[in-house]
């Protein structure tokens, strides 16, 4: 093992950790893989630590920074859930305004600007930006208050490993599975809808604006000015109990159905005890 660096840098609040190696990279007048690999020769990727780092690799690179390794491990999201791995942005798509760093050199990553569920800065509060003007999380009535209730059941289940009676992520993913219309739309362009319209109609509304959709549970990461109503789904979700999944299945066909079934059927059996979805209060 190496000894520890001579000078080392405090890394800044959430920033993330190849971002951190990265700035003591430019400090040291290095290539960030060349400084990971001062503690780490075998490695590879800078990017892949993030989300990759072993207890070992933690221990390692503690040992290389004098810090502690659950300060390296909380830099890194190697203790996210496995569900929460398509839900970070491998490139920053959001900051805040209010918290993103300024600096001379490489600008610093933080984690929060690579999460794909959050609309909020976890430092300050404040609403997100994205790349784009438009691109901005201003969360519009009548369900602003469930889309921040979404975001902390999703960020519980991301950052703490919290489940409801349901996993979060998971649900959040399913939601953008494509649902079959009734009655059938006279355009035809069935990709428009989404589980997600059928519990949120706003989501309609937004895709039928849209000229294409490139997210599926695959590709959960939502822009900013559309991630709101994904979020609100999850809390509606939540709410209203295991009845509302075997709604959803109602709105499917086929293989889509099916592989909706798997995923949701052992959230569904205890429905007795749940009764009736309740009434949701948005506001
Ligand atoms: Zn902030």
């Amino acid at each position: 093992m190496t000894g520890p660096l001579p000078v080392t840098l405090p890394p800044l609040p959430g920033e993330l950790l190849s971002s951190w190696i990265s700035r003591h990279a430019n400090f040291y007048g290095v290539t960030p893989l060349t400084m990971l690999r001062h503690g780490l020769p075998e490695a590879t990727s800078l990017g892949a630590i993030d989300l990759s780092l072993t207890k070992a690799q933690a221990d390692r690179i503690a040992a290389m920074f004098g810090v502690s390794p659950k300060a390296v491990r909380g830099l890194s999201f190697a203790s996210a859930p496995k569900a929460a791995h398509r839900f970070i942005a491998k490139t920053p798509m959001q900051h805040c305004a209010r918290c993103a760093p300024t600096s001379a050199g490489p600008l610093p990553v933080l984690r929060s600007e690579l999460q794909g569920w959050r609309i909020t800065c976890p430092l300050c509060g404040e609403s997100f930006q994205g790349k784009t003007a438009r691109d901005c999380s201003q969360v519009h009535a009548p369900y602003r208050a469930a889309a921040w209730r979404g975001e902390t059941l999703l960020d519980n289940h991301a950052e703490r490993g919290v489940e409801t009676w349901f996993p979060a992520l998971e649900i959040a993913r399913l939601l953008l599975m494509r649902r079959i219309p009734w009655p059938p739309p006279r355009d035809g362009d069935l990709w428009r809808y989404r589980l997600l319209g059928a519990i949120v109609p706003d989501f309609d509304a937004i895709l039928a604006k849209e000229t294409t959709f490139p997210f599926s549970p695959k590709h959960p990461i939502l822009p900013l000015h559309i991630r709101p109503a994904l979020l609100a789904g999850v809390a509606i979700i939540d709410r209203a109990g295991p009845a509302m999944l075997n709604m959803l299945q109602g709105h499917m066909m086929g293989d889509n159905k099916n592989r909706f079934a798997m995923a949701t059927d052992h959230l569904i059996s205890p429905v007795l005890e749940w009764g009736p979805p309740r009434q949701m209060q948005l506001i």
